[in-house]
């Protein structure tokens, strides 16, 4: 039970698109304005989530915990990254995909750009100094070293954030079938 005023304001409420789609996190203050100004309904998912309640002064304000949007969302246009430290080290969350560590990072071409390997998102993932030293101009499997996710190019966010709200949800909503 929460019933501290600022932990009530930093809970999330999940955004669905007009279409049923989850596409994102919002603060509860925000899912209020979109609610009063008749922007979202609220949205059961039948999973028995409980509303939250906000008081104020005079009122009692139940927020569910996900809402779905009743305006037409508008969706940035969004390439996939181009392949650079930055957007490498980003996709893998800073951590060598060998080891874990997450200092002193590189970048790792999985073929070798020496055997042609190409400069691609899913040639290359974030390695620390002391995996790459040791995988040298090897393939990880020439090299015996397992990587803990095969890399890829990223997705649109809100692919992201759609798929990770389904597999958080995936035993719940199962459960509920049987
Ligand atoms: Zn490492």
């Amino acid at each position: 039970m929460i019933s501290n005023a600022t932990q009530i304001l930093e809970q999330t409420v999940t955004v669905f698109s007009k279409s049923y789609l989850p596409i994102n996190q919002i603060n509860i203050k925000r899912a209020i304005i979109l609610l009063v100004t008749e922007k979202a309904e609220p949205l059961d998912l039948g999973n028995g989530s409980q509303p939250i309640a906000v008081h104020s002064p005079t009122m009692v304000f139940l927020v569910p915990q996900q809402i779905r949007l009743t305006i037409n969302h508008k969706e940035k246009v969004w390439r996939v990254p181009t392949v650079n430290r930055r957007e490498v080290l980003r996709r893998d969350r800073q951590t060598c995909q060998y080891c874990g560590s997450i200092k002193h990072l590189t970048l790792d071409h999985l073929i070798p750009t020496s055997k042609g390997g190409k400069h691609a998102w899913d040639n290359i993932v974030t390695a620390c100094e002391q995996c790459n030293n040791r995988k040298g101009a090897r393939t990880p499997q020439q090299a015996g070293m397992v990587l803990r996710l095969q890399p890829k190019a990223p997705v649109h966010p809100i692919v992201a954030f759609a798929e990770q709200f389904w597999r958080e949800h995936k035993v719940q909503i199962e459960g509920m079938a049987n």
